[in-house]
């Protein structure tokens, strides 16, 4: 049965936008559970971050078996390959994980995350973007 109390997230792919997110989360309490293929960036992560495992995410039967199931909420931070993160979106639909977070890279990969069901899509690289410029607008303003 999901652990509907649990506060735990899963966070697939350590890429820069993943790592950061996985050690934000991990500073903020939650218990993460860290997912990528790469066994490179498991052993660069290892030390880090409590649960890191090396796992193919398009997998469903491999995210079954790390327990993926259980978990309330996950989030696909891979982004170069659309093909990839578009897979893993739907072994953590076919899965029932509640709520998935998954990030895209451009308005068509954001269309196709939505429509295999992702809950929420995230566009990092244009978020950053625009919040650092409202940034330099605003420091701009205090100097003037
Ligand atoms: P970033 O900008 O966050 O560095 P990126 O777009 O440069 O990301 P990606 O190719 O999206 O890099 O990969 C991000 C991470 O996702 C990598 O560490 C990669 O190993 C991992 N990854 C890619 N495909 C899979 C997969 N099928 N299963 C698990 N992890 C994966």
């Amino acid at each position: 049965a999901r652990n509907t109390d649990s506060n735990g997230i899963v966070v697939i792919g350590l890429g820069r936008f993943g790592c950061h997110l996985a050690s934000a989360l991990v500073a903020l309490d939650h218990e993460v559970l860290a997912i990528d293929h790469s066994p490179e960036q498991v052993q660069r992560w290892s030390n880090h971050l409590e649960r890191v495992v090396q796992a193919d995410a398009t997998e469903e039967g491999a995210l079954h078996q790390l327990g993926v199931a259980e978990f309330r909420r996950a989030v696909v931070a891979i982004g170069a390959s659309v093909e990839a993160s578009v897979l893993t979106v739907l072994a953590l639909v076919e899965l029932g994980v509640p709520q998935i977070w998954a990030r895209a890279t451009s308005d068509k990969h954001a269309k196709i995350l939505d429509s295999v069901g992702a809950h929420h899509v995230i566009f990092p690289e244009a978020e950053t973007g625009e919040r650092v410029a409202h940034l330099i607008v605003s420091k701009m303003l205090d100097f003037v």
